[in-house]
């Protein structure tokens, strides 16, 4: 092992591939002679346990176990009926339940535009359809079984799959269908965090009293995705990113894998080196040609000898993640500063009903925004650009913070009479609120109004949270709907060239 050192420190990259190598033979070697290999590497399993007490009561049978340090058992513990077992039990026995349970959950809708296409137009379902200009951006599972693969030039593809139908894609739709499955995924936890379009993370950390069959109840929410979508999701669920998200494309479509703890590197032995993050082409290619092809190889190279091939950042990531380790948490959502919405009118327009109809629209998603993310805004702003490209903004200060879109629509209003001062058609019309605040209703004891409104809000909000922007709407709402195409998640207000 010395000597390895010293040749990666005094070598460069292929001399440290050279030692990759050796060490992997070296090692498959002992393997072959060695019975009792496979506790060899346990190294990182005893990093995990240090990471988290190993509480797993089936750690105890693994070698990673013997590294548990004996815990005095608390009260709660000794009588699970006493005042501070319900007082104290919440912390414990979560965090008792917290390593048992495989928390982080990758869900990951399969063949995304594809699906979407296949969802909006009925005649697409069971056929092969490749989405994308000049290369596929993503293939049906139809096609994908007859070997199209994402990024392939379309002259190849329809080689391959000559029945294909090519579509150009519908963007705005997507962003549509991948903010309603992350709405349906945070009625399950709040901590949902949106990796790409169509990729979520969650943690479902201290979850456990709500869900006590765990595994029901992320079949549950695939279904739900399913039911209320149209699309199909693969769930992988493990204790950390890294693992959930390999357990998730594994075995797509409607893939559905849960990683126990302690079974991480386990499940990750066999699996092909370019299923790790990190882990391109190039570098596996480096690695096939030194006989490393599988996870439970890489894990055997030291890591020096990595880090002197791929680099010291990566080289660690590489080492850890072949352990199924990784720091990385769940993001939350950050809260917003702002909220601005605008859009343009081909052409232009002085038609006040329209312009009327559009402010009321975008006030709308201001308030419903605001309210979902429990804030109330001080300010309101309006923008107005005419067809010569003159443009106005003003902004006002609301008596009273709210996120009632009538009040917003009211101080809009205001705005948009000060400002439309020429007689020139307006091109642009936008609304921003900003200065928020923490959504702190009272009861109003003398405005029934408000009351009643609040309700209604929170109604609308609701309904159109489980039928679609377009299940409800204001009365002018009708009007725009006269000239722009629905959506899921409201009206296609810009026509971008994708979506023709
Ligand atoms: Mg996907």
């Amino acid at each position: 092992m010395d000597v390895c050192f010293e040749n990666v420190f005094i070598t460069p990259a292929v001399e440290a591939i050279n030692v990759i190598q050796a060490t992997a033979e070296e090692n498959d070697r002992a393997a072959s002679f060695d019975p009792h290999h496979g506790h060899r590497e346990t190294d990182a399993g005893q990093e995990t346990a240090a990471q988290s007490p190993a509480n797993d009561p089936s750690a105890s049978a693994s070698p990673a176990g013997s590294a548990e340090t004996p815990r005095t058992e608390t009260a709660a513990e000794k009588n699970p009926w006493s005042a501070w077992a319900w007082l104290g039990m919440c912390k414990n026995s979560s965090r008792k339940i917290l390593n048992t349970i495989p928390n982080i959950v990758h869900v990951d809708v399969d063949a995304f535009f594809a699906s979407v296409e296949q969802v909006l137009n009925p005649k697409l379902r069971g056929k092969p359809v490749l989405v994308g200009r000049g290369c596929v951006a993503s293939a049906s599972y139809e096609a994908k079984f007859r070997g199209v693969k994402t990024a392939m030039g379309f002259r190849e593809a329809l080689r391959i799959c000559p029945k294909a139908i090519v579509v150009p894609g519908q963007y705005e739709h997507y962003a549509d269908f991948a903010e309603r499955v992350r709405r349906i995924l945070e009625t399950y936890t709040p901590a949902v965090e949106t990796a790409a379009l169509d990729d979520f993370y969650l943690d479902f950390a201290g979850t456990e009293r709500l869900y006590p069959d765990y595994e029901a109840t992320l079949r549950r929410l695939q279904a739900e995705i399913r039911g209320r979508t149209g699309l199909s999701v693969s769930v992988g669920a493990a204790r950390t990113k890294v693992v959930a998200s390999i357990a998730s494309r594994l075995e797509r479509p409607r893939g559905f894998r849960m990683i126990a703890p302690g079974e991480e590197e386990n499940f990750l032995t066999p699996l092909p080196v370019e299923k790790l993050h990190g882990i391109g082409h190039v570098h596996a290619g480096a690695l096939a040609e030194r006989g490393i092809a599988t996870i439970g190889q890489v894990r055997q190279v030291p890591k020096p000898a990595l880090q002197a091939a791929f680099g010291e950042a990566l080289g660690q990531q590489i080492w850890e993640r072949a352990r199924g380790l990784d720091g990385r948490e769940v993001l939350l959502p950050s809260t917003p500063k702002s909220v601005s919405r605008e859009t343009t009118i081909e052409g232009g327009t002085i038609d006040m009903e329209f312009l009327g109809g559009l402010i009321e629209y975008l006030s709308e998603r201001i308030g419903s925004t605001l309210r979902e993310y429990g804030k109330q805004a001080r300010t309101i702003g309006l923008r107005i650009r005419y067809v010569d490209h003159f443009s106005a903004h003003q902004t006002a200060r609301i008596s009273k913070p709210t996120n009632d879109e009538r009040e917003l629509l009211a101080a809009a209003k205001d705005l948009f009479g000060k400002l439309f001062t020429r007689r020139v058609a307006v091109r642009l019309v936008g609304v921003s609120v900003n200065n928020l605040e923490t959504d702190k209703r009272q009861h109003e004891l003398f405005d029934t109004n408000a009351n009643r409104r609040w309700y209604l809000n929170r109604g609308v909000d609701s309904v159109r949270g489980r039928y679609g922007w377009n299940a409800v709407f204001y009365g002018k709402g009708l009007e725009l709907r006269e000239h722009y195409a629905t959506k899921p998640n409201g009206l296609v207000l810009s026509t971008p060239c994708l979506s023709r």
